[in-house]
Protein backbone atom coordinates (compact mmCIF):
# COMPACT_ATOMS: atom_id res chain seq x y z
CA UNK A 1 0.00 0.00 0.00
CA UNK A 2 3.05 2.38 -0.47
CA UNK A 3 1.72 5.73 -2.13
CA UNK A 4 3.77 8.61 -3.57
CA UNK A 5 2.24 11.56 -5.04
CA UNK A 6 3.91 11.96 -8.86
CA UNK A 7 5.84 15.27 -9.11
CA UNK A 8 3.49 16.12 -11.93
CA UNK A 9 0.33 15.96 -8.90
CA UNK A 10 2.75 17.85 -6.22
CA UNK A 11 3.20 20.51 -8.64
CA UNK A 12 -0.79 20.48 -9.33
CA UNK A 13 -1.25 20.48 -5.27
CA UNK A 14 0.65 23.67 -5.44
CA UNK A 15 -0.74 25.66 -7.94
CA UNK A 16 -4.09 24.97 -6.48
CA UNK A 17 -3.06 25.67 -2.79
CA UNK A 18 -1.94 28.94 -3.94
CA UNK A 19 -5.49 29.31 -5.45
CA UNK A 20 -7.17 28.64 -2.30
CA UNK A 21 -4.91 30.82 -0.03
CA UNK A 22 -5.46 33.78 -2.58
CA UNK A 23 -8.86 33.39 -3.53
CA UNK A 24 -11.05 31.49 -1.16
CA UNK A 25 -9.56 31.88 2.28
CA UNK A 26 -9.95 35.44 2.90
CA UNK A 27 -13.16 35.73 1.85
CA UNK A 28 -15.06 32.77 3.22
CA UNK A 29 -16.17 33.79 6.45
CA UNK A 30 -17.52 36.74 5.42
CA UNK A 31 -19.03 35.46 2.16
CA UNK A 32 -20.64 32.19 4.03
CA UNK A 33 -22.41 34.40 6.35
CA UNK A 34 -24.02 36.95 3.88
CA UNK A 35 -25.09 34.10 1.57
CA UNK A 36 -23.23 35.68 -0.84
CA UNK A 37 -22.52 33.93 -4.69
CA UNK A 38 -19.07 32.91 -5.09
CA UNK A 39 -18.96 34.62 -8.61
CA UNK A 40 -15.42 35.57 -8.34
CA UNK A 41 -14.50 32.11 -7.23
CA UNK A 42 -16.32 30.38 -9.97
CA UNK A 43 -14.79 32.43 -12.70
CA UNK A 44 -11.42 31.63 -10.79
CA UNK A 45 -11.71 27.83 -11.36
CA UNK A 46 -12.94 27.98 -14.48
CA UNK A 47 -9.65 30.00 -15.71
CA UNK A 48 -7.80 27.22 -13.81
CA UNK A 49 -9.57 24.71 -16.28
CA UNK A 50 -11.31 22.84 -12.96
CA UNK A 51 -14.70 22.76 -14.30
CA UNK A 52 -13.16 20.08 -16.87
CA UNK A 53 -11.62 17.54 -14.59
CA UNK A 54 -13.66 14.80 -15.73
CA UNK A 55 -13.77 15.71 -19.15
CA UNK A 56 -12.12 14.03 -21.49
CA UNK A 57 -8.87 16.21 -23.26
CA UNK A 58 -10.79 15.75 -26.86
CA UNK A 59 -13.79 17.71 -25.64
CA UNK A 60 -11.43 21.12 -24.00
CA UNK A 61 -11.06 18.77 -20.65
CA UNK A 62 -8.44 18.28 -18.17
CA UNK A 63 -8.90 14.84 -17.82
CA UNK A 64 -7.48 14.60 -14.86
CA UNK A 65 -6.01 11.24 -12.53
CA UNK A 66 -8.20 10.36 -9.94
CA UNK A 67 -5.42 10.85 -7.23
CA UNK A 68 -5.45 14.86 -8.63
CA UNK A 69 -9.73 14.86 -8.91
CA UNK A 70 -9.19 13.95 -4.98
CA UNK A 71 -6.25 16.98 -4.48
CA UNK A 72 -8.57 19.41 -6.11
CA UNK A 73 -11.34 18.83 -3.64
CA UNK A 74 -9.48 18.27 -0.62
CA UNK A 75 -7.65 21.78 -1.44
CA UNK A 76 -10.81 23.60 -2.12
CA UNK A 77 -12.23 22.16 0.94
CA UNK A 78 -10.08 23.11 3.09
CA UNK A 79 -10.75 26.95 2.12
CA UNK A 80 -14.83 26.72 1.77
CA UNK A 81 -16.18 23.05 1.30
CA UNK A 82 -19.31 25.12 -0.16
CA UNK A 83 -17.03 25.87 -2.95
CA UNK A 84 -16.38 21.90 -3.80
CA UNK A 85 -20.09 21.67 -4.39
CA UNK A 86 -20.40 23.87 -7.30
CA UNK A 87 -18.06 21.52 -8.63
CA UNK A 88 -18.79 18.43 -7.37
CA UNK A 89 -22.10 17.48 -8.95
CA UNK A 90 -20.89 19.15 -12.16
CA UNK A 91 -17.68 16.63 -12.62
CA UNK A 92 -19.48 13.65 -11.37
CA UNK A 93 -22.17 14.20 -14.06
CA UNK A 94 -19.24 15.01 -16.59
CA UNK A 95 -18.05 11.73 -15.75
CA UNK A 96 -21.39 10.21 -16.50
CA UNK A 97 -22.11 12.41 -19.78
CA UNK A 98 -18.18 11.02 -20.77
CA UNK A 99 -19.01 7.58 -20.14
CA UNK A 100 -22.59 7.11 -20.98
CA UNK A 101 -23.44 9.84 -23.15
CA UNK A 102 -23.87 9.56 -27.37
CA UNK A 103 -21.37 11.12 -29.77
CA UNK A 104 -24.04 13.80 -29.92
CA UNK A 105 -24.98 14.35 -26.55
CA UNK A 106 -21.07 14.61 -25.63
CA UNK A 107 -20.26 17.23 -28.25
CA UNK A 108 -23.24 19.20 -27.64
CA UNK A 109 -22.11 19.88 -24.15
CA UNK A 110 -18.76 18.46 -22.96
CA UNK A 111 -16.62 20.79 -24.34
CA UNK A 112 -19.10 24.16 -22.78
CA UNK A 113 -19.01 22.18 -19.60
CA UNK A 114 -15.12 21.52 -19.46
CA UNK A 115 -15.08 25.54 -20.12
CA UNK A 116 -17.09 26.24 -17.70
CA UNK A 117 -19.65 28.28 -20.03
CA UNK A 118 -21.93 25.81 -19.50
CA UNK A 119 -22.80 24.31 -15.44
CA UNK A 120 -24.70 20.99 -14.43
CA UNK A 121 -25.27 19.02 -11.85
CA UNK A 122 -28.03 16.09 -11.10
CA UNK A 123 -31.07 15.42 -10.08
CA UNK A 124 -31.64 11.81 -8.29
CA UNK A 125 -33.62 12.51 -4.89
CA UNK A 126 -37.01 13.51 -4.36
CA UNK A 127 -39.37 14.39 -1.36
CA UNK A 128 -40.03 10.75 -1.13
CA UNK A 129 -37.15 8.87 -1.61
CA UNK A 130 -33.62 9.37 -1.31
CA UNK A 131 -31.51 6.11 -0.31
CA UNK A 132 -34.59 4.07 -2.50
CA UNK A 133 -33.97 5.66 -5.18
CA UNK A 134 -36.39 2.64 -7.03
CA UNK A 135 -39.04 4.66 -5.34
CA UNK A 136 -38.95 8.03 -7.40
CA UNK A 137 -42.01 8.93 -8.91
CA UNK A 138 -41.13 11.03 -11.48
CA UNK A 139 -42.21 10.25 -15.10
CA UNK A 140 -40.97 10.52 -18.70
CA UNK A 141 -43.87 9.09 -20.71
CA UNK A 142 -43.94 9.33 -24.49
CA UNK A 143 -45.73 11.44 -26.04
CA UNK A 144 -48.52 9.72 -27.54
CA UNK A 145 -50.79 12.21 -28.92
CA UNK A 146 -47.98 13.57 -30.80
CA UNK A 147 -45.38 11.95 -33.28
CA UNK A 148 -44.33 10.20 -29.73
CA UNK A 149 -40.78 11.12 -30.40
CA UNK A 150 -41.13 13.60 -26.87
CA UNK A 151 -41.06 13.05 -23.26
CA UNK A 152 -43.51 14.72 -21.33
CA UNK A 153 -41.78 14.70 -17.54
CA UNK A 154 -43.60 15.21 -14.49
CA UNK A 155 -42.09 15.10 -11.03
CA UNK A 156 -40.59 16.49 -8.18
CA UNK A 157 -36.34 16.77 -7.17
CA UNK A 158 -35.47 17.77 -3.68
CA UNK A 159 -31.76 18.88 -2.61
CA UNK A 160 -30.54 19.69 -6.22
CA UNK A 161 -27.28 21.40 -5.27
CA UNK A 162 -26.33 23.95 -8.78
CA UNK A 163 -30.02 23.80 -9.70
CA UNK A 164 -30.06 27.45 -10.79
CA UNK A 165 -26.98 27.39 -12.74
CA UNK A 166 -27.08 23.11 -14.24
CA UNK A 167 -28.33 23.37 -18.45
CA UNK A 168 -28.69 20.78 -19.10
CA UNK A 169 -29.67 19.23 -15.70
CA UNK A 170 -29.57 15.39 -16.09
CA UNK A 171 -33.12 14.37 -13.98
CA UNK A 172 -33.67 10.72 -12.95
CA UNK A 173 -36.76 9.54 -14.35
CA UNK A 174 -39.45 6.71 -14.92
CA UNK A 175 -40.03 6.08 -18.80
CA UNK A 176 -42.00 3.05 -17.66
CA UNK A 177 -43.01 3.13 -14.33
CA UNK A 178 -45.19 -0.32 -14.08
CA UNK A 179 -41.39 -2.12 -14.90
CA UNK A 180 -40.39 -5.05 -12.31
CA UNK A 181 -37.69 -4.19 -10.82
CA UNK A 182 -38.37 -0.41 -11.41
CA UNK A 183 -34.75 0.10 -11.90
CA UNK A 184 -35.27 -1.49 -15.38
CA UNK A 185 -38.01 1.02 -16.36
CA UNK A 186 -35.49 3.80 -15.21
CA UNK A 187 -33.65 6.61 -17.51
CA UNK A 188 -32.25 10.09 -17.07
CA UNK A 189 -33.34 12.62 -18.91
CA UNK A 190 -30.89 15.72 -19.84
CA UNK A 191 -33.20 18.22 -19.18
CA UNK A 192 -32.16 21.69 -20.57
CA UNK A 193 -32.83 24.81 -18.23
CA UNK A 194 -35.32 26.57 -20.34
CA UNK A 195 -37.79 24.22 -21.04
CA UNK A 196 -41.53 25.40 -20.14
CA UNK A 197 -42.43 23.90 -17.26
CA UNK A 198 -39.12 23.39 -15.23
CA UNK A 199 -38.79 25.46 -12.42
CA UNK A 200 -36.42 25.59 -9.79
CA UNK A 201 -39.02 26.29 -6.86
CA UNK A 202 -37.23 26.90 -3.76
CA UNK A 203 -33.53 27.10 -1.97
CA UNK A 204 -33.88 25.10 0.50
CA UNK A 205 -32.31 25.91 3.98
CA UNK A 206 -29.38 24.74 5.13
CA UNK A 207 -26.79 24.75 8.60
CA UNK A 208 -24.06 24.44 6.12
CA UNK A 209 -22.83 23.47 2.83
CA UNK A 210 -23.37 27.30 1.39
CA UNK A 211 -22.07 29.18 -1.27
CA UNK A 212 -24.01 26.28 -3.67
CA UNK A 213 -27.58 26.28 -3.65
CA UNK A 214 -29.47 23.44 -2.18
CA UNK A 215 -33.05 23.55 -4.33
CA UNK A 216 -36.14 21.58 -5.02
CA UNK A 217 -37.22 21.62 -8.71
CA UNK A 218 -40.47 20.67 -9.95
CA UNK A 219 -41.00 19.63 -13.41
CA UNK A 220 -45.28 19.78 -14.89
CA UNK A 221 -45.41 18.58 -18.18
CA UNK A 222 -42.09 19.33 -19.30
CA UNK A 223 -41.22 18.10 -23.34
CA UNK A 224 -37.86 16.39 -23.49
CA UNK A 225 -36.84 15.48 -27.10
CA UNK A 226 -35.75 11.69 -27.52
CA UNK A 227 -32.27 12.61 -28.07
CA UNK A 228 -31.77 13.55 -24.87
CA UNK A 229 -32.10 10.45 -23.15
CA UNK A 230 -29.02 9.80 -21.56
CA UNK A 231 -27.08 6.81 -23.71
CA UNK A 232 -30.28 6.64 -26.23
CA UNK A 233 -31.18 3.40 -24.82
CA UNK A 234 -34.41 3.10 -22.00
CA UNK A 235 -33.82 1.24 -18.67
CA UNK A 236 -30.24 2.34 -18.16
CA UNK A 237 -30.74 5.40 -15.81
CA UNK A 238 -30.21 3.65 -12.38
CA UNK A 239 -27.06 1.92 -13.67
CA UNK A 240 -25.80 5.18 -15.19
CA UNK A 241 -26.19 7.26 -12.08
CA UNK A 242 -24.88 4.34 -10.26
CA UNK A 243 -21.89 4.12 -11.97
CA UNK A 244 -20.69 7.37 -11.07
CA UNK A 245 -20.66 6.28 -7.78
CA UNK A 246 -16.94 5.56 -7.12
CA UNK A 247 -16.01 9.09 -8.52
CA UNK A 248 -18.42 10.47 -6.41
CA UNK A 249 -17.32 8.74 -2.88
CA UNK A 250 -13.70 10.15 -3.51
CA UNK A 251 -15.06 13.40 -4.21
CA UNK A 252 -16.66 13.09 -0.60
CA UNK A 253 -14.11 11.86 0.93
CA UNK A 254 -11.29 13.96 -0.43
CA UNK A 255 -13.39 16.92 0.75
CA UNK A 256 -13.42 15.47 4.38
CA UNK A 257 -9.93 15.39 4.05
CA UNK A 258 -9.86 19.49 3.28
CA UNK A 259 -12.05 19.68 6.11
CA UNK A 260 -10.16 17.75 8.44
CA UNK A 261 -6.89 19.76 7.39
CA UNK A 262 -8.32 22.90 8.24
CA UNK A 263 -9.66 21.46 11.37
CA UNK A 264 -6.36 20.68 12.01
CA UNK A 265 -4.28 24.16 11.02
CA UNK A 266 -6.91 26.35 13.31
CA UNK A 267 -6.41 23.75 16.13
CA UNK A 268 -2.62 23.54 15.81
CA UNK A 269 -2.51 27.74 15.57
CA UNK A 270 -4.76 28.34 18.01
CA UNK A 271 -3.16 25.81 20.80
CA UNK A 272 -0.03 27.37 20.25
CA UNK A 273 -1.38 30.92 20.27
CA UNK A 274 -4.18 30.70 23.26
CA UNK A 275 -2.87 31.38 27.03
CA UNK A 276 -4.42 29.97 30.30
CA UNK A 277 -3.08 30.12 33.46
CA UNK A 278 -0.09 31.45 32.39
CA UNK A 279 1.22 29.36 29.34
CA UNK A 280 -0.07 27.99 25.97
CA UNK A 281 -3.10 26.12 26.08
CA UNK A 282 -1.19 23.60 23.93
CA UNK A 283 0.88 22.60 26.87
CA UNK A 284 -2.03 21.27 28.42
CA UNK A 285 -2.09 17.26 28.48
CA UNK A 286 -5.69 17.30 27.27
CA UNK A 287 -5.07 19.72 24.33
CA UNK A 288 -2.19 17.67 23.26
CA UNK A 289 -4.75 14.62 23.11
CA UNK A 290 -7.30 16.62 21.03
CA UNK A 291 -4.37 17.33 18.78
CA UNK A 292 -2.74 14.44 18.14
CA UNK A 293 -6.32 12.90 17.23
CA UNK A 294 -7.18 15.59 14.97
CA UNK A 295 -3.53 14.47 13.43
CA UNK A 296 -4.30 10.83 13.46
CA UNK A 297 -7.28 10.37 11.99
CA UNK A 298 -6.68 13.48 9.34
CA UNK A 299 -3.84 11.44 7.67
CA UNK A 300 -5.13 8.22 8.03
CA UNK A 301 -8.18 9.75 5.94
CA UNK A 302 -5.97 10.84 3.50
CA UNK A 303 -3.80 7.93 3.35
CA UNK A 304 -7.10 6.12 2.72
CA UNK A 305 -8.65 8.53 0.49
CA UNK A 306 -5.03 8.40 -2.03
CA UNK A 307 -5.21 4.93 -1.85
CA UNK A 308 -8.53 4.20 -3.00
CA UNK A 309 -8.05 7.12 -5.75
CA UNK A 310 -4.74 5.35 -7.15
CA UNK A 311 -6.52 2.30 -7.26
CA UNK A 312 -8.92 3.48 -9.93
CA UNK A 313 -6.32 5.14 -11.66
CA UNK A 314 -4.70 1.29 -11.89
CA UNK A 315 -7.83 0.64 -13.53
CA UNK A 316 -8.82 -1.52 -10.29
CA UNK A 317 -12.25 -1.68 -9.51
CA UNK A 318 -12.64 0.00 -6.06
CA UNK A 319 -16.55 0.59 -5.34
CA UNK A 320 -15.48 -0.65 -1.86
CA UNK A 321 -12.41 0.92 -1.33
CA UNK A 322 -13.73 4.40 -2.45
CA UNK A 323 -16.98 3.38 -0.04
CA UNK A 324 -14.69 2.53 3.05
CA UNK A 325 -12.67 6.07 2.46
CA UNK A 326 -15.96 7.80 2.33
CA UNK A 327 -17.30 6.11 5.42
CA UNK A 328 -13.83 6.71 7.51
CA UNK A 329 -12.77 10.45 5.86
CA UNK A 330 -16.70 11.65 6.25
CA UNK A 331 -16.65 10.00 10.27
CA UNK A 332 -12.91 11.66 10.87
CA UNK A 333 -13.91 15.20 9.59
CA UNK A 334 -16.83 15.48 12.26
CA UNK A 335 -14.86 14.32 14.83
CA UNK A 336 -12.04 16.47 13.92
CA UNK A 337 -13.98 19.66 13.06
CA UNK A 338 -15.59 19.05 16.62
CA UNK A 339 -12.30 18.95 18.09
CA UNK A 340 -10.96 21.55 16.85
CA UNK A 341 -14.20 23.43 18.33
CA UNK A 342 -13.10 22.06 21.63
CA UNK A 343 -9.65 23.56 21.33
CA UNK A 344 -11.13 26.90 20.99
CA UNK A 345 -12.93 27.15 23.96
CA UNK A 346 -15.84 29.46 24.01
CA UNK A 347 -14.41 30.72 20.76
CA UNK A 348 -14.88 27.85 18.85
CA UNK A 349 -19.10 29.16 19.30
CA UNK A 350 -18.21 32.10 17.71
CA UNK A 351 -19.13 33.13 14.32
CA UNK A 352 -16.01 35.31 14.23
CA UNK A 353 -13.75 32.33 14.32
CA UNK A 354 -13.30 29.86 11.00
CA UNK A 355 -13.47 26.11 13.06
CA UNK A 356 -17.64 26.81 13.34
CA UNK A 357 -18.04 26.39 9.35
CA UNK A 358 -16.57 23.34 9.42
CA UNK A 359 -18.53 21.56 12.15
CA UNK A 360 -21.50 22.70 10.54
CA UNK A 361 -20.12 21.29 7.11
CA UNK A 362 -18.90 18.29 7.95
CA UNK A 363 -22.43 16.47 8.60
CA UNK A 364 -23.24 16.72 5.25
CA UNK A 365 -20.30 14.26 4.58
CA UNK A 366 -21.48 11.43 5.92
CA UNK A 367 -24.95 11.98 4.15
CA UNK A 368 -23.77 12.38 0.73
CA UNK A 369 -23.11 9.92 -2.31
CA UNK A 370 -24.69 7.25 0.66
CA UNK A 371 -25.41 7.47 4.19
CA UNK A 372 -22.15 6.25 5.83
CA UNK A 373 -24.96 3.35 7.25
CA UNK A 374 -26.21 2.45 3.65
CA UNK A 375 -22.62 1.94 3.13
CA UNK A 376 -21.35 -0.12 5.98
CA UNK A 377 -24.11 -2.09 4.45
CA UNK A 378 -22.55 -2.47 0.75
CA UNK A 379 -19.13 -2.42 2.10
CA UNK A 380 -20.01 -5.77 4.46
CA UNK A 381 -21.98 -7.16 1.53
CA UNK A 382 -18.96 -7.25 -1.11
CA UNK A 383 -16.91 -8.70 1.37
CA UNK A 384 -19.02 -11.83 2.21
CA UNK A 385 -20.01 -11.99 -0.91
CA UNK A 386 -15.75 -12.18 -1.59
CA UNK A 387 -15.67 -9.09 -4.42
CA UNK A 388 -13.60 -7.39 -2.18
CA UNK A 389 -10.75 -8.59 -0.03
CA UNK A 390 -8.76 -6.79 2.94
CA UNK A 391 -4.73 -8.03 3.67
C1 LIG B 1 -26.97 19.64 1.17
C2 LIG B 1 -27.43 18.47 0.34
C3 LIG B 1 -27.14 18.43 -1.02
C4 LIG B 1 -27.62 17.38 -1.81
N1 LIG B 1 -27.40 17.41 -3.17
C5 LIG B 1 -28.03 16.50 -3.95
C6 LIG B 1 -27.96 16.59 -5.39
O1 LIG B 1 -27.30 17.47 -5.96
N2 LIG B 1 -28.66 15.68 -6.14
C7 LIG B 1 -29.40 14.69 -5.56
O2 LIG B 1 -30.00 13.92 -6.29
N3 LIG B 1 -29.47 14.56 -4.21
C8 LIG B 1 -28.82 15.45 -3.40
N4 LIG B 1 -28.91 15.35 -2.03
C9 LIG B 1 -29.73 14.29 -1.46
C10 LIG B 1 -28.93 13.20 -0.80
O3 LIG B 1 -28.27 12.43 -1.78
C11 LIG B 1 -29.91 12.38 0.08
O4 LIG B 1 -30.27 13.20 1.16
C12 LIG B 1 -29.32 11.08 0.52
O5 LIG B 1 -29.19 10.20 -0.56
C13 LIG B 1 -30.19 10.41 1.60
O6 LIG B 1 -31.50 10.32 1.18
P1 LIG B 1 -32.69 10.84 2.13
O7 LIG B 1 -32.35 12.21 2.59
O8 LIG B 1 -33.98 10.67 1.40
O9 LIG B 1 -32.64 9.90 3.40
P2 LIG B 1 -33.34 8.46 3.54
O10 LIG B 1 -33.00 7.60 2.39
O11 LIG B 1 -34.78 8.67 3.85
O12 LIG B 1 -32.58 7.92 4.84
C14 LIG B 1 -32.99 8.29 6.16
C15 LIG B 1 -32.22 7.42 7.15
O13 LIG B 1 -32.53 6.04 6.93
C16 LIG B 1 -31.33 5.31 6.69
N5 LIG B 1 -31.57 4.29 5.67
C17 LIG B 1 -32.26 4.40 4.52
N6 LIG B 1 -32.22 3.25 3.83
C18 LIG B 1 -31.46 2.40 4.54
C19 LIG B 1 -31.01 1.04 4.35
N7 LIG B 1 -31.32 0.35 3.26
N8 LIG B 1 -30.21 0.49 5.30
C20 LIG B 1 -29.87 1.19 6.42
N9 LIG B 1 -30.26 2.47 6.65
C21 LIG B 1 -31.04 3.06 5.73
C22 LIG B 1 -30.30 6.34 6.20
O14 LIG B 1 -28.95 5.93 6.50
C23 LIG B 1 -30.70 7.55 7.03
O15 LIG B 1 -30.12 7.45 8.30
C24 LIG B 1 -28.38 16.34 -1.22
C25 LIG B 1 -28.63 16.36 0.17
C26 LIG B 1 -28.17 17.41 0.93
C27 LIG B 1 -28.50 17.42 2.41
Amino acid sequence: MDFQLSDEQRLYRETLRRFVDREIVPVAREWEHSGRYPTEIVAGMRELGLFGLAVPEEYGGLAADTVSFALTFEEISRGWMGIAGILGSHSVTCWMLARHGTEEQKSRYLPELASGARRTGIALTEPGAGTDLQGIRTTALRDREGDGDDYIVDGTKMWITNARHADPLPVLVKTDPSATPAHKGMSILLVEADSPGFEVTQDIGKIGYKGTESCEVVLTGVRVPSSQLLGGVEGRGLQQALSSLETGRINIAARSVGIAQRAYDEALSYARDREAFGQPIGEFQAVQMRLAEIAVKLQAARLMTYWAASRMDDGVRMDTESGMAKIFASEAALECATDAMRIHGGYGYSTEFEVERLYRDAPLMSIGEGTNDVLRGVVAKALLAGKAQIR
